[in-house]
């Protein structure tokens, strides 16, 4: 049995409670969140903190909601809330796409969205959907807070710009008329890491681009985004063709690793394809959504859980994932094994309430 090294243990009370333990117990203390990365970590004894600062009972920081033209989401809001929220799937349906393939039920329901950025795993979904929706993450610390844009949060594998006296508290994403969004992931099984995944969300006018995000994951992505297949997009005409050659930009800006996940040109070859693939189901949802008629961003939405429970779910709409099959991460598989996840899902779909990207 893996057992961790002695660690003292630290239960937050408030957020400047929180802060204040970080400051008293200096840069060898960790925050605890979900624990799904760090206690593996600490495990393994590629971790060994001196102090953990659990912030779970800060319910302050557990939230979805609509605020002045943005969605919020509290970093300590796990998963399943997410996946179950309507706001979130109503006006980023790459939100539930994504999180309809992250893992499995049993890490949905107690990881947390900050956890997982500030985990910083370069195959992590979130940080790519973040990326397409062109995020930005609100960082407190003891001078106070600041905002730092998603693609500026990840400054390398494992590492962000979120010190060690410092707590990610919110991810925003403004909440713009109109758009359509979308994530696709290709993994060796059901609830694995992805050998590459893309999300994509677009705006349009008429038959025209106005502006696209691009967020790629695990296939080495300059800050989880294809900036220059984005550029591409921006002004072109909303074809199978203009999305074909975004994929192959999107393809040719990343970096891929042979690794057990797969070749690097296999790699590249998923990068092309599912950016052309998110890009397409993201239209139709956009077209879906003028038709609607239904455009303008909502105000006032708040879903809030203290305790980290979704609302009137036991479980996780749509997965039979069994608990610990999600593997951890680059171990074994074939490549070229990889199974389209989320195609076709929409989770989304036919739901009252606002609408967005
Ligand atoms: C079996 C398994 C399968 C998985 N599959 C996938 C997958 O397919 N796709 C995917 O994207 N992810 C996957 N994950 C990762 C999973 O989503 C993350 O492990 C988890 O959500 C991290 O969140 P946590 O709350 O558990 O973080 P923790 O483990 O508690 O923390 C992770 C790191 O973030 C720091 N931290 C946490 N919260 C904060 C905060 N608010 N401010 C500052 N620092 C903070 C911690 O100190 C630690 O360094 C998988 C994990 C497991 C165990």
């Amino acid at each position: 049995m893996q057992v961790p090294a002695h660690v003292d243990y630290e239960k937050a009370t408030s957020v400047e409670h929180a802060l204040a333990l970080l400051a008293r117990f200096g840069p060898e203390t960790r925050v605890l969140a979900g624990g799904h990365s760090l206690i593996p970590m600490m495990k393994l004894r590629l971790a060994q903190p001196g102090t953990l600062v659990d912030i779970n009972g800060l319910s302050e920081l557990s939230y979805i909601t609509v605020t002045e033209g943005e969605l919020r989401i509290g970093a300590l809001t796990r998963h399943a809330q997410l996946l179950a929220s309507a706001a979130a799937g109503a006006h980023f349906p790459i939100l539930h796409d994504a999180e309809q393939v992250i893992a499995d039920p049993v890490v949905r329901n107690w990881g947390t969205i900050g956890g997982s950025l500030c985990q910083a795993d370069p195959s992590e979904d979130l940080s790519a959907a973040f990326a397409a929706l062109q995020a930005s993450m609100l960082i407190q610390g003891p001078a106070g807070s600041r905002i730092v844009p998603a693609r500026e949060f990840h400054t390398g594998p494992y590492e962000t710009v979120v010190a060690s006296a410092e707590l990610l508290a919110e991810i925003r994403i403004p909440v713009r008329p109109g758009g359509g969004s979308a994530y696709q992931k290709v993994g060796r099984r059901v609830g694995d890491w992805p050998v590459c995944a893309a999300g994509a969300a677009i705006w349009l006018s008429g038959d025209t681009i106005t502006a696209a995000g691009i967020g790629l994951t695990a296939v080495g992505a300059p800050s989880f985004a294809a900036a220059e297949a984005e550029d591409f997009l921006r002004g072109a005409p909303a074809t199978e063709a203009s999305f074909r050659r975004a994929g192959q930009i999107a393809a040719e800006h990343c970096h891929p690793v042979s690794d057990q996940r797969g070749p690097a040109d296999y790699k590249r070859h998923l990068a092309s394809e599912l950016t052309s693939r998110a890009l397409a189901v993201a239209l139709r949802r956009a077209q879906e959504r003028e038709l609607a008629g239904d455009q303008q961003p909502a105000q006032g939405e708040d879903e809030r859980q203290g305790d980290g429970r979704v609302p009137g779910r036991g479980g996780v709409p749509g997965r039979g994932g069994a608990p610990g099959k999600g593997g951890a991460p680059g171990k074994g598989g074939a490549p070229g094994k990889g199974r389209v996840q989320g195609k076709g899902q929409e989770p989304g779909k036919g739901r009252a309430g606002p609408r967005g990207a």
